[in-house]
C-alpha cells in the first residue's frame, strides 16, 4: 500500500524506534505512548483489520506479543500489560496493529530514545 503510514515505517521510509523484527512482523515504539515502552506490532504484509488478517499471521503476532512482554518486563521492569487492537471508527491507522502497553506501579517518565536504548 503506497499511502499507508505503517507500510512506510516497515520499509524504513519513515523513521521509527524498532524494538523487534522477523520475517513476518515489525514492532516499534508508539509515537504517542500511553506508558514507557508502548509498542505496536504490525504484520509486514498489509492487512487492514481483524477481519482482513489471516489466522496464521494473527497467531504469530500474539506469539510475538508474548515474547515482547518478556523483553519489556526484563528491561523496563513493568508490572503488567494491556494488549489492545482497534477496528473501524476507532482505528486511526488502517494497517492491522496490536498495541502492547506496559503498566507500572510507579512510572518513571523516560524519553523514547532512553527507552529504545534499554530495549536494544
Ligand atoms: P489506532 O487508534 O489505529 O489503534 O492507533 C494508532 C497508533 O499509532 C496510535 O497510538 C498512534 O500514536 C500511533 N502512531 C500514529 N502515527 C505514528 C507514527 O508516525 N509513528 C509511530 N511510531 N506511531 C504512530
Ligand atoms: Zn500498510
Amino acid at each position: 500500500m503506497n499511502d499507508c503510514l505503517f507500510c512506510k515505517i516497515i520499509k524504513g521510509d519513515i523513521p521509527s524506534f524498532k524494538v523487534y523484527e522477523d520475517d513476518m512482523v515489525f514492532a516499534f515504539l508508539d509515537i504517542n505512548p500511553k506508558s514507557n515502552g508502548h509498542t505496536l506490532i504490525v504484520p509486514k504484509k498489509h492487512f487492514k483489520d481483524i477481519h482482513d488478517i489471516d489466522s496464521n499471521t494473527l497467531n504469530h503476532i500474539i506469539e510475538t506479543a508474548k515474547k515482547l512482554m518478556g523483553i519489556l518486563e526484563e528491561k523496563l521492569a513493568c508490572d503488567g500489560f494491556t494488549l489492545a487492537q482497534n477496528n473501524g471508527e476507532v482505528q486511526e491507522v488502517k494497517h492491522f496493529h496490536l498495541h502492547v502497553i506496559p503498566h507500572y506501579s510507579e512510572e518513571q517518565v523516560k524519553n523514547p530514545e532512553e527507552i529504545w536504548e534499554l530495549l536494544k
